[in-house]
């Protein structure tokens, strides 16, 4: 099990979720108007709908719920919702409200049709998702004045607003908050040719020459995910000045992933670890969540949410009631022979 201690998961620059690295550059890259928000057809499409309709009634936004996993977009499109809208946007996350009354003091601090922007919604507490409902539903606040008996309950107006939840686990909002949203949006992975639209457009912002090969091999290489070609092209830029002349090619681009250890389909050492961890433990699988998590010493949900979803995308990975297993493709990746799990296709004794 030795090997297991070089899982180096908080470093890994493949790591979809944000990092201190990403910095204000993700900042200057987020697009301000709908029409540069590259991809996601399918949500900009109602989107753009639903925006027209409420400035022509000159009523806000119904609430929106955005999910999908880390680096897609979320926080990116709640900005331009709220531009698009000509309104103010405060933004929160559900871990930093404490406290009931931190969210009460956000919401009497709203102006009528500003944007409200609670990301990882899903981890709000009970206590305090029920000062959301009447909020979202009928614009109020009720407050309990008093202790015991006496204890007599007021409502307070607040103004009308657009709540934006963000959340990588929707299965994880309890029915009530979810009901409350009039539009749940899901964020899928990009395409590479997205991705490669994306990366030319962040190297023109950032003054990078890039060609067309270059942004293809770093848009094939980046899981689906901007949030990780954005990082990408930043690192490379560093290869391509010192190395190159400062152009980003798609070999030099080939050269400096390879030197990140991040192979021809995105996936870095820790994936190719803890696929080889499912293999030689379990045989390939299925292996259960909590399982595995122990195994390779990292979060359930982390795995969940970071790790799963673009190894269940190229179908490296595949998710049965029984747990996690690795697939053929996966087996060919690695290079390892492939014997199919008898306890995939169990056979009674009885059949011989
Ligand atoms: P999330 O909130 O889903 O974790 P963000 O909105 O913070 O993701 O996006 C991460 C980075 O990816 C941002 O810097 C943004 O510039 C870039 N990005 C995300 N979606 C797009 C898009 N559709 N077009 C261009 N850039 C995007």
């Amino acid at each position: 099990m030795d090997e297991i201690t070089e899982f180096d998961f908080e470093n890994r620059i493949v790591s979809s979720e944000f990092n201190g690295s990403d910095g204000d550059v993700e900042n200057s890259l987020r697009p301000k108007r709908l029409d540069d928000y590259i991809g996601q057809t399918k949500a900009k499409d109602n989107l753009k709908i639903f925006i027209e309709s409420a400035k022509m009634r000159a009523d806000s936004l119904d609430h929106i719920l955005l999910y999908g996993p880390p680096g897609l977009g979320k926080t990116t499109l709640s900005y331009i919702i709220a531009n698009e809208m000509n309104v103010n946007i405060r933004t929160t996350s559900g871990p930093a409200i404490e406290k009931q009354g931190d969210l009460a003091a956000i919401l009497t601090n709203l102006s009528e049709g500003d944007v409200l922007f609670i990301d990882e919604i899903h981890r709000l507490s009970r206590s305090i998702e029920e000062i959301l409902y009447p909020a979202m539903e009928d614009y109020a606040l009720d407050i309990i004045i008093g202790k015991g008996p006496s204890a007599r309950s007021i409502r307070l107006p607040i103004p009308k607003f657009t709540l934006i939840g963000a959340t990588t686990r929707s299965g994880q909002l309890t029915t009530p908050l979810r009901d409350r949203f009039g539009v749940l949006l899901k964020l899928e992975l990009y395409t590479p040719d997205e991705l490669a639209t994306i990366v030319k457009r962040s190297a023109s912002i950032l003054d990078m020459q890039i060609t067309e090969d270059g942004a293809y091999e770093i848009a094939s290489r980046s899981r689906g995910t901007p949030r990780i070609a954005n990082r990408f092209l930043k690192r490379i830029r560093d290869f391509a000045l010192v190395k190159g002349d400062g152009k980003i090619t798609g070999e030099l681009a080939r050269y400096a992933l390879g030197m990140l250890e991040v192979d021809e389909l995105g996936l870095d050492n820790t994936d190719r670890k803890m696929l080889e961890a499912i293999i030689k433990f379990y045989g390939g699988g299925p292996v259960g969540l909590e399982t595995l998590a122990a195994t390779i010493g990292e979060e359930p949900v982390t795995i969940e949410d970071v790790y799963e979803p673009y190894l269940l995308q190229i179908g490296y990975l595949s998710r049965t009631p029984r747990g996690r297993c690795v697939t053929r493709l996966a087996y060919e990746h690695l290079g390892l022979p492939y014997v199919p799990n008898t306890q995939n296709n169990q056979r009674s004794i009885f059949d011989e």
